[in-house]
C-alpha cells in the first residue's frame, strides 16, 4: 500500500463506501489521510456519570437504561429522551427534540460515548445534556478493534455520508496498520529548524495522538503533528507561488518612458488633488512601469477611495509612450461607465477612447475592432466581449482589471495573451488580509489606498423594520427636496434575475404613481437591453431621474456623487460584501449620505451582518466578518476564483502558520540551501500540488 493506492483495497471499503467516499473527494489513501480529525476527545481518563459538573463540556461513557419518546411521534415532534448509567450509578439523562429518529438508534443496554455541555434542570433536580453528540459504542463492531474508540484520545470525524466518526476512524486505523512509511519530501533543513516531525509520523499523529498528548492543542490544530501538515501545505503552496513569480519576473516586458512631457500629460488631466494614499499608490506604479519586465500588481482600495484616478494615470504613461490601454470590466453598466469616465478626463488629452460590449450589435464591434486594431483608439473599455479572440490591439502596452470584489484570474490571462507581456494592473474594493492577497494574487505586488478623498463624511447607516417603510418613503422624499437623489434595490436571489426584476418592476410602479407621485422614478434591471441601461444610467447621472429602483446589476463601481441616499429592500437577503458595496454607491460627494437597510423577516445570521453594517463602516473589518461569517470556501466561490482547496490548512485560523510558511518559502526559493534541493521541490511540486493550487505553470 502507498498514498496513491485506491480506498478500495483497503480492507472494510466495498463499492458502496468507496461510493460515498468519492463523492466527498476521497478515492485514495492519500485523500483519506488528509481528511484529518476536526475534533479530539480524551476517553483515556474519563470521568464517571456522578462526577459530571453543570457547565462544563464532558465526555462520559454509559449505558441506556430507558428510552422513551413522548408528545408527536408522527410528525417527528417528539422529544426523545434517554436515560444513562454507568458503575457509579448515578444517572444522566439525554435529550433530543424532535429525536423521533433515535427510537430504534439508542435502545436499552447500548453502551455510548456522549459528549456535550452538562446541565443541571432544576425542574426535575436530575443532571442532563441537550442533543449530545454520541457514538454507539458496543454495536455491530466489525472490527474487534474495539480498543480504539475508548482509553485513548480519540479523534472526532465529520460523518461522510453513512459513515459515521466510528467507521472512518477504524478504516483510517488500517490504513496506517499497512502503510510503510514514506519518504519525507519537506526539506530536512527545514524539518530540523521547525521542530517538525516527519511527514508519516505527523499524519499518524493527527489521526491517533500518543498518549500524553496536550488535548487543548489538538483541539486547536496546534499540536506538532498538526502543525507540520498545516505547515507543509502552505509551503508547497507559497514556493509554487514564489516560482511562478520569479518566473514571471525573468519575461522581457516595456520599459516605459516618465519624463517632464509625461508628468505635464498627467498634471494637465487631473481633475482634483490627489491623496497621499493615491501619490504612494501611483509612484509605485511608475516604478514598475519603468523596469523593463511586467508589472503584475494588485491595486487595493475600499469603495470610493479613489481607485480609476490611479489607473487613469498609468494610462496617460502608456500612451504617452505610444502604447494602447485596454480596461476590463466585470459588468456591463461599470463597463459604460468606465468608458465615459475615461473618455471625459482623456479627451482633454486628445486621446481616443472607445467602448466594446456585447450588446453592441455585429456592425457597430466590426467598426470599433478595427479601430483597436489599427491603433487609432488609445483606450479600449470593454466587459469580457473584450477578450473575444478577433480583439486584436495595435501595441497593447497597459492592461487594467477592474474586478471590484470579483475574483477572476483566468480573465486576466486572457487578456494579458493580447499584447507581448504588457503591463498589468488589477484593482479590487475586497479588502483582503495582506497575505491573503499576497496567496490569492500570487503573481502580483500589492498596492493599497488606505485612505478616503478629502470631505468625506461617513455615511450614516439604520436599520428599518417592515413597518417603519412609511417612515423610510419620508425621509427620501425630504433628502430629493433638498436636492439630492436616491436609490432603492432589490436583491437577485438565487442567480436568477427574474424574480428580483418582478420586484424591482412592481416596486418601480408602486413608488412612482402612490409614494412619490410628483418625482421622476426610473427603472434599472438585468433584462434591459445594454442600450436601455445606459440609458437610464444616464438619465439618472444627470439628474432627470431622482429616484433609481433596481435590481442589484448596479452593485458594483457606479458613480453618481449626487446620490445620498441608498435603500436596500429586504437587505436579510444580501451578503454582507454586498451591502457593502451597494452602500458604496452613495457618500461620493460632500453632502451627508445615508444608507437604510430595510428587512421583512430576518435570522440570526441575518442580524449579524446588519448589525455589523451599522456599527462599522470600515471595508477591512466587514470583510473580515464576512469571512468569518461564510468561511472561506463560501467568501472566495468557486474554483474560478483562484483560491487554491486547501486540504488540513484552513486559511483563517491558521493565517499566522501561513505567515511563516510563506516566509521560508520565498526564502527558500530565493536561496537553497543546495541546487538539488531546488530541483527536488520544483519536481515534487509540479507532480502534485500543481493541479491542486491552480498553478499554472511553476518550471
Ligand atoms: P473606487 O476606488 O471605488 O473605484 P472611484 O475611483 O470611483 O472609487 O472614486 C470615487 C469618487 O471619488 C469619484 O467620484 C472620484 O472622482 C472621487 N475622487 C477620487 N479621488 C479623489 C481625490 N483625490 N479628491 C477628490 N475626489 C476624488
Ligand atoms: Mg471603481
Amino acid at each position: 500500500m502507498d498514498l496513491n493506492t485506491p480506498l478500495t483495497y483497503v480492507k472494510g471499503i466495498g463499492p458502496a463506501r468507496a461510493a460515498m467516499l468519492e463523492a466527498k473527494g476521497l478515492a485514495t489513501v492519500e485523500d483519506m489521510l488528509a481528511y484529518v480529525p476536526f475534533r479530539y476527545e480524551d476517553r483515556s481518563n474519563m470521568k464517571t456519570v456522578a462526577q459530571l459538573a453543570p457547565g462544563e463540556m464532558a465526555t462520559v461513557i454509559a449505558e441506556v437504561r430507558s428510552a422513551k419518546l413522548s408528545g408527536f411521534k408522527r410528525r417527528n415532534l417528539g422529544m426523545f429522551e434517554a436515560r444513562f448509567s454507568d458503575a457509579s450509578r448515578a444517572v444522566l439523562v439525554g435529550k433530543w427534540f424532535h429525536g423521533g429518529y433515535l427510537a430504534n438508534v439508542l435502545v436499552e443496554g447500548m453502551k455510548v460515548a456522549l459528549f456535550g455541555k452538562v446541565e443541571f434542570d432544576g425542574y426535575s433536580g436530575e443532571v442532563q445534556m441537550l442533543h449530545p453528540e454520541f457514538e454507539i459504542l458496543s454495536a455491530d463492531d466489525e472490527d474487534g478493534e474495539a480498543a480504539l474508540h475508548v482509553g485513548r484520545v480519540v479523534p472526532i470525524y465529520e460523518a461522510v455520508a453513512k459513515l459515521t466518526t466510528r467507521v472512518l476512524r477504524t478504516l483510517t486505523h488500517r490504513i496506517f496498520a499497512e502503510l510503510p512509511p514514506e519518504e519525507d519530501q519537506l526539506p530536512q533543513f527545514l524539518r530540523h529548524r521547525l521542530k517538525m516531525p516527519d511527514r508519516w509520523t505527523a499524519l499518524r499523529d493527527t489521526h491517533f495522538p500518543p498518549p500524553d498528548s496536550d488535548l487543548r492543542l489538538l483541539n486547536a490544530f496546534r499540536s506538532p503533528a498538526q502543525f507540520r501538515l498545516i505547515f507543509e501545505e502552505f509551503f508547497w503552496l507559497e514556493c509554487g507561488v514564489a516560482l511562478k513569480r520569479s518566473k514571471a519576473r525573468l519575461l522581457p516586458g516595456i520599459a516605459f518612458q516618465i519624463n517632464d512631457r509625461v508628468r505635464e500629460r498627467i498634471k494637465a488631466m487631473l481633475p482634483f488633488k490627489p491623496t497621499d494614499a493615491q501619490k504612494r499608490v501611483i509612484q509605485e506604479i511608475v516604478n514598475d512601469m519603468k523596469e523593463p519586465r511586467p508589472m503584475n500588481r494588485l491595486l487595493q482600495g475600499d469603495v470610493g477611495c479613489g481607485k480609476t484616478i490611479v489607473a487613469a494615470e498609468a494610462a496617460v504613461i502608456a500612451i504617452e509612450n505610444g502604447y494602447q490601454v485596454a480596461v476590463l470590466a466585470p459588468t456591463e453598466i461599470l463597463a459604460a461607465q468606465h468608458g465615459s469616465y475615461f473618455r471625459q478626463i482623456l479627451s482633454k488629452l486628445g486621446y481616443v477612447t472607445a467602448l466594446l460590449t456585447g450588446s453592441f450589435s455585429n456592425r457597430e464591434k466590426i467598426q470599433l475592432k478595427r479601430l483597436v486594431a489599427e491603433g487609432l483608439a488609445h483606450v479600449v473599455v470593454g466587459t469580457h466581449a473584450l477578450l473575444e479572440k478577433d480583439v486584436e490591439f495595435k501595441k497593447l502596452g497597459l492592461a487594467i482589471v477592474d474586478e471590484q470584489h470579483r475574483f477572476g484570474v483566468m480573465q486576466r490571462l486572457g487578456l494579458v495573451q493580447k499584447g507581448v507581456h504588457p503591463d498589468v494592473l488589477v484593482m479590487t474594493a475586497t479588502p483582503i488580509p495582506r497575505t491573503l492577497a499576497m496567496t490569492l494574487y500570487g503573481d502580483l505586488d500589492v498596492s493599497v489606498i488606505d485612505q478616503m478623498p478629502p470631505g468625506r463624511k461617513p455615511i450614516v447607516t439604520k436599520h428599518a423594520a417592515a413597518d417603519a417603510i412609511e417612515q423610510v418613503y419620508s425621509f427620501v422624499k425630504r433628502q430629493i427636496d433638498e436636492g439630492r437623489q436616491a436609490y432603492v434595490v432589490y436583491p437577485v436571489i438565487e442567480e436568477s434575475e427574474t424574480q428580483a426584476m418582478k420586484a424591482a418592476q412592481q416596486s418601480y410602479e408602486h413608488l412612482s404613481r402612490e409614494v412619490f407621485p410628483d418625482i421622476a422614478v426610473g427603472l434599472m434591471h438585468g433584462r434591459l437591453g445594454g442600450d436601455e441601461k445606459e440609458a437610464a444610467m444616464q438619465r439618472f447621472k444627470e439628474g432627470h431621474t431622482r429616484i433609481l429602483v433596481s435590481t442589484t446589476v448596479i452593485e458594483v463601481g457606479v458613480d453618481v456623487p449626487n446620490a445620498s441616499v441608498m435603500v436596500v429592500e429586504q437587505a436579510e437577503r444580501f451578503g454582507l460584501a454586498q451591502l457593502h458595496q451597494l452602500r458604496g454607491r452613495v457618500g461620493r460627494g460632500a453632502a451627508q449620505s445615508y444608507c437604510i437597510l430595510a428587512t421583512e423577516k430576518m435570522n440570526d445570521a441575518a442580524r449579524e451582518r446588519i448589525r455589523t453594517l451599522v456599527e462599522s463602516t470600515d471595508g477591512f473589518h466587514i470583510s473580515e466578518m464576512d469571512l468569518k461569517l461564510r468561511g472561506p470556501g463560501e467568501f472566495f466561490g468557486t474554483k474560478q476564483s483562484g483560491l487554491p482547496s486547501l486540504r488540513v490548512a484552513n486559511i483563517l485560523r491558521d493565517s499566522e502558520i501561513l505567515e511563516v510558511a510563506r516566509r521560508e518559502a520565498v526564502d527558500f526559493i530565493a536561496h537553497p540551501p543546495e541546487a538539488e534541493d531546488l530541483r527536488r521541490v520544483v519536481a515534487y511540486i509540479r507532480d502534485h500540488w500543481q493541479r491542486r493550487y491552480g498553478l499554472v505553470t511553476v518550471g
